[in-house]
């Protein structure tokens, strides 16, 4: 009878070999894509349809190991200044599942966002102090409806021009803030990476991660 140390081992290996057999795949794959002469909106949908078969394909290799997996992940913006693995969609035309809930709450931001909002908030919490969250992210017909109540900020309103929201890309949150809770996050908001970017909105904080 094999130990459990080896049925183990034996399943890293499958994993292993699985994940070389969709590399060697995404490499012909990519090698097809080149070689082919494409327009280049065929070009963005193949790469498209390609991240997704690789997603599929590596989720289902890794079964029951997906918690490996997510730890796998890495997060990066492009020059922009844009989550890299966002920008594809478009503001305000992320899909739910792209997205990462804010600790219990509904409420859904870029995934390191999200993580650093829910810590931030617990440690808050530590403190005695209550963060609320009134807004997340913001769908581009959402950022439409903002700017029709609250006005464009060109026209000396309180909204973005839909498309360009902070919102619409998952990195940014509107807080509710008492006074206590307000000094708080000026004094700690950026040890999490938010920042209180807009001048007359001491609600709205945007992620802007040091490091990325
Ligand atoms: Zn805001």
């Amino acid at each position: 009878m094999p130990s459990s140390t080896e049925v183990f081992a034996v399943g890293i290996e499958a994993v292993n070999s699985r994940i070389a057999d969709i590399q060697s795949r995404m490499i012909a794959m990519q090698t097809q894509q080149v070689t082919k002469p494409t327009s280049a909106a065929t070009t963005t949908s193949a790469s498209t349809a390609t991240g997704a078969t690789f997603a599929t394909a590596l989720a289902d290799a890794m079964g029951t190991t997906q918690s490996s997996a997510g730890t796998a992940k890495s997060y990066s913006l492009n020059s922009k200044g844009i989550p890299t693995e966002l920008a594809q969609y478009g503001n305000g035309r992320i899909p739910s599942n792209a997205l990462e809930k804010v600790g219990n709450t509904n409420h859904k931001l870029w995934a390191p966002a999200a993580e650093s909002l829910t810590k931030m908030m617990a440690d808050a919490k530590k403190d005695g102090v209550t963060i609320g969250i009134t807004d997340s992210y913001r769908s581009y017909d959402e950022q439409v409806d903002v700017a029709r109540r609250k006005g464009l900020y060109s026209q000396g309103g309180l909204a973005a021009k839909p498309g360009t929201s902070e919102h619409g890309w998952g990195m940014a949150t509107d807080l509710d803030l008492n006074g206590k809770a307000l000094t708080w996050m000026r004094a700690n908001g950026e040890k999490y990476g938010f920042d209180e970017n807009v001048p007359r909105e001491s609600w709205h904080w945007a992620y802007k991660p040091k490091s990325a």
